[in-house]
């Protein structure tokens, strides 16, 4: 029998599935994200930046060096219901099948950060939009990188409060992205031959969205987040367990001074990796299958 997605049952062996670095709104580069990884202990991790791959190589190299399982992974964000939703890709076989749309995807964030700079001189906040281009430094751009230039001209005191006066959801200086919708970021997904895993569903897990989001064709639920207090943790494994999802979690770490999120902190049992490399084979399999009759 598969062993349920309880949380206790720990071998000692931890893993952290969702990581940011310099490639999107993470602070440190890629290497350095893994080098923290082996001061903490953790046996495996995956670099799931917001709509790149760019970080991959370079964590992969320094993870084999350091004898950590390397997994590569992304962050995209798209949308149900007029809902964001965030959707995992784990275990990327073919990373570079993503290339064109995440291009694409990266150009959008650009001009969403343009457009924010505006509507904050609007609200009488000034930044420039290089600015926030040089916080960026070449990765893929977002709100974290307009909060910092923020930060930098003193217009808010800290992160915390650049997105609970302007940047958050509902603030005046919310812009959404151009946002795939679930189905779309589940094909690229497999596409590139990964698992397709809703990120922190905890806010929006109790709806029908759930049944919206798995008939997209997820594999996965991320149960272990900072966002989820035990209870949301109880439910999402249940559910995994139920609708023979993968469970999956990490911290979301983006090596931000100051914040409570820290590596590792979900500790993230071995075994759930274990059960996503099964799912992957079982699809392997069942390709081979359909190849074969
Ligand atoms: P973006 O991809 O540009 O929409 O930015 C999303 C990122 O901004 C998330 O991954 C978080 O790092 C950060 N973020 C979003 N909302 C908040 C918030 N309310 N407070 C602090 N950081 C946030
Ligand atoms: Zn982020
Ligand atoms: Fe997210
Ligand atoms: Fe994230």
């Amino acid at each position: 029998m598969r062993p349920a997605a309880t949380v206790g049952a720990r071998s000692g062996a931890t893993v952290d599935l969702h990581l940011h670095s310099t490639a999107s709104d993470g602070l440190l580069p890629p290497a350095a994200v893994v080098s923290a990884a082996r001061v903490v202990g953790l046996t495996a991790i995956a670099l799931t930046d917001h709509d790149t791959v760019d970080g991959i190589e370079e964590a992969r190299a320094t993870a084999e060096h350091a004898g950590i399982r390397f997994v590569a992974g992304i962050e995209l964000s798209a949308e149900e219901d007029g809902v964001e939703i965030h959707v995992l890709g784990l275990h990327l076989a073919d990373v570079a099948s993503l290339h064109d749309r995440l291009l694409e995807l990266r150009a959008d964030r650009m001009d969403r950060a343009r457009a924010i700079v505006a509507r904050l001189a609007e609200l009488g906040v000034s930044i420039s939009y290089d600015a926030v281009l040089a916080h960026a430094a070449g990765g893929a751009v977002g709100r974290p990188h307009v909060a910092r230039a923020m930060m930098d001209a003193g217009a808010v005191s800290d992160f915390r409060e650049a997105f609970d006066r302007y940047l958050g959801a509902a603030r005046p200086a919310f812009i959404p992205k151009k946002k795939l919708t679930v189905g779309d970021a589940v094909k690229l997904i497999h596409a590139a031959g990964g698992l397709a895993v809703w990120a922190h569903p905890g806010t929006h897990a109790g709806d029908p969205l759930l049944s919206a989001v798995s008939a997209a064709g997820l594999d996965g639920l991320e149960v272990l987040h900072p966002s989820h207090g035990p209870e949301m943790v109880a439910r999402l494994s249940a559910l995994c367990d139920a609708r023979d999802l993968v469970p999956s979690g990490g911290s979301d770490w983006h090596a931000t001074p100051g914040a409570t999120r820290t590596l590792g902190s979900q500790a993230v049992p071995f075994e759930w990796l274990e059960r996503q490399d099964a799912a992957l084979a079982a699809r392997g399999s069942a390709a081979s299958t359909i190849r074969a009759s």
